[in-house]
């Protein structure tokens, strides 16, 4: 079988779907050639000639590689135009938000191609090794520490210095998931003082063991929802959390937030009122910002000024991180494929296999229903 990987479209994304260490590996594992648009690590800093030592056969087009490749692998997923390409009995692996881009799957089921959505890959642990959201979550959160800290004024870490003594900058993160759990570590491995909220109890260790304070309402409501995800909270709740925030605006000098609950849009949790009281020279990074924003002031993708303080809503955290982010989802995206196609059997589609039929949204043509989602561990 052939593979093929086309140049990222997508205005700005610098990431490549499949590095040149994965390609040997599909080349050993037994796929016959691996196609790679030229350019198209190199804005990841994986240059053609690194393709080409790696075994892969690089093209002068895309239209080369919809062309003559089996399976694509793609970070994001296709244009119009692109799945206006695709072929019968082609496979497309890519992130797809079925539910979110409806007409762009029925323009790839109208093609007769097989498409798989990374980010429907279910959040189970043998799926780990595949799970491309957290792999992405994990990077965001770390780059918002560092994109906090290129517009905060100071330094993040308490020193003393014969200039004087610098107190350690405060950090508050809202959302302990995969994003949030990541900033919180980031932000105390540069020094800060952090705090961490979520409405769901059970992270308050995870939390804690990462050297941060777990703040907490007097309010006593679950938040954990179906297996293990966010549920919308009460009204109730969030009043109580905003008064908190509020209080911490004081205080805390760098804001990241990262609350959702899956597909619902993201809540409002940060005010204007809450930017007012916030010192000058301080920073909100919005991780939310793609799904509508967790704070008023938040201009999706842009940096934007309120009142003195900068608000960070970039949507392309992971795509500022080109080379990591390759690394991580080239293995994530490499490891799923080969889950269906081991070495010395030919590759296959098992819709018994709980991954596959997650992941999975058309079959030669047909658009599969959305499988449950499992519980996560
Ligand atoms: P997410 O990105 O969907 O949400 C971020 C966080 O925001 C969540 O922790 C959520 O509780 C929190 N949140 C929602 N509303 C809030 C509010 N009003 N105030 C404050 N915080 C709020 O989260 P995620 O990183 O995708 O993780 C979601 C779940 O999936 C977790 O239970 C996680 O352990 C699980 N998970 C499992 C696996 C696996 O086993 N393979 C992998 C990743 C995540």
């Amino acid at each position: 079988l052939v593979v093929g990987i086309p140049k990222e479209t997508f205005p700005g994304e610098r990431r490549v779907a499949l590095t040149p260490s994965n390609v040997v590996i599909l080349l050993k594992k037994g796929f016959k050639q691996v196609l790679v648009e030229q350019g198209a690590g190199a804005a990841a800093e994986f240059p053609d000639a690194a393709y080409a030592n790696a075994g892969a056969t690089l093209v002068d087009t895309a239209s080369a590689i919809w062309a003559r490749a089996d399976i694509v692998l793609k970070v994001r997923g296709p244009s119009a135009q692109e799945a206006d390409s695709m072929r019968p009995d082609q496979t497309l692996i890519s992130m797809l938000q079925p539910a979110q881009n409806k007409p762009l799957v029925q323009k790839i089921a109208d093609r007769k191609a097989t498409s798989f959505a990374m980010d429907m890959i279910p959040r189970i642990s043998r799926a780990q090794v595949f799970d491309a959201l957290s792999s992405m979550a994990n990077i965001a959160g770390y780059k918002a520490v560092l994109e906090a800290s290129n517009v905060f004024g100071r330094f993040l870490t308490g020193q003393v210095t014969a200039a004087g003594k610098i107190p350690p900058c405060k950090v508050l993160v809202i959302g302990a998931g995969v994003a949030g759990l990541s900033a919180i570590a980031t932000a105390r491995r540069m020094g800060a003082i952090v705090r961490g909220f979520d409405t769901r109890p059970a992270v308050r260790e995870q939390v804690q063991s990462l050297g941060a304070e777990f703040i907490e309402v007097d309010l006593h409501e679950d938040g954990s929802g179906a297996g293990g995800y966010a549920k919308e909270m009460s009204k109730e709740f969030i009043e109580a959390e905003m008064k908190l925030f509020k209080a911490q605006a004081k205080e805390v000098d760098i804001i990241i937030t990262t609350a959702l609950i899956p597909g619902k849009p993201a809540p409002k949790l940060i005010t204007k009122d809450m930017i007012e009281v916030m010192k000058p020279g301080s920073v909100i990074v919005d991780l939310a910002a793609e799904a509508g924003g967790n704070c008023e002031a938040t201009k999706k993708g842009e940096l934007a000024t309120y009142k003195d303080v900068k608000i960070i809503g970039y949507t392309d955290l992971p795509s500022r991180l080109p080379t990591q982010s390759s690394t991580l989802y080239s293995n994530n995206i490499t490891k799923f494929l080969l889950s269906m196609a081991p070495k010395d059997k030919e590759f296959g589609i098992d819709l018994a296999d709980e991954v596959v039929r997650g992941a999975i949204v058309t079959q030669k043509g047909e658009i599969l229903p959305p499988a449950p989602r499992p519980a996560p561990p």
